[in-house]
Order: structure tokens, then C-alpha cells, then sequence
């Protein structure tokens, strides 16, 4: 038995001893994974109800999908209305969560409320600045 054990042991020894000894170093090279997950800035004008339900469609998919989660991945603006974007790598499912109603049209609102109160785009632009909401081009259709 101990000699068993001895003959174990200098076998391991000498893995050990050749495997530290005759094999070159290894070059190894460190890649990380780094997913750029686009972060979300500032603030959104939004319809409170309407996004609320957008939201629970998240929501349902979480609970739905299996070992599937829904991730951002980007933002599309029109004008002051926001839709995010996310997708499910699970089951490659996309949603886009608008902040409004398409039949809601906030941009057209917020123009012609800008203008009764005698201010144009430059002066819009500098209040959407202050209260950190991403400003409109001068173009949305
Ligand atoms: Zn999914």
C-alpha cells in the first residue's frame, strides 16, 4: 500500500515537475467582452398611462419568455416623442416602447405652444435644455 502510494506520488511529482519544466510559456491573450449597451440620458415628455402600458408589455415577455430578458438597445426620437428599443437575444422578440400615442402628436402641440407665447425654435430649444429634454430638430414630419 505505501508503496502504491510512493509510485503515486512520484508520478504526480514528476507530471508536475515536467509539465512546470519542458512546457513553454503560454501567450495568452485577454479579450474582453464588452457589450456597448447605449445608456439613456436626460429626460422624456411622457404620456403617463400610455407608457405605463407599454411598459407591462416588458413585463409580459419577461414572465413569458424562457431564461429570456429584454434588453435595451437604443433609442429612436421623432421629434419630442421617444420609442426604445429592446430585444430578447433568447428568442430574438423586438418592442419598441413609445413614450407616446402615435395619435397623440405632442411635437405639433409643443409648437403651437411655443408660438402662442410669441417664442420661436431658438427659445424652445434653450427651455427644452433647461428641463433636460432632448430638443427637436426644426424638421419633424
Ligand atoms: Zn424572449
Amino acid at each position: 500500500m505505501l508503496s502504491r502510494l510512493l509510485i503515486a506520488y512520484y508520478q504526480t511529482s514528476w507530471f508536475l515537475n515536467f509539465s512546470v519544466v519542458q512546457l513553454p510559456n503560454l501567450c495568452v491573450e485577454v479579450e474582453e467582452l464588452i457589450e456597448s449597451t447605449p445608456k439613456l440620458t436626460g429626460n422624456r415628455i411622457v404620456d403617463v398611462s400610455f407608457f405605463i402600458e407599454q411598459i407591462r408589455k416588458l413585463a409580459l415577455h419577461d414572465q413569458t419568455c424562457t431564461m429570456g430578458k429584454m434588453n435595451f438597445s437604443g433609442e429612436n426620437k421623432k421629434g419630442l416623442v421617444a420609442s426604445f428599443i429592446y430585444n430578447c437575444k433568447v428568442c430574438n422578440r423586438k418592442m419598441e416602447i413609445k413614450t407616446q400615442n402615435c395619435d397623440n402628436d405632442l411635437n405639433q402641440s409643443f409648437v403651437w405652444g411655443v408660438s402662442s407665447i410669441g417664442s420661436g425654435y431658438k427659445q424652445s430649444e434653450e427651455l427644452l435644455s433647461v428641463i433636460n429634454v432632448p430638443a427637436m430638430t426644426k424638421n419633424v414630419c
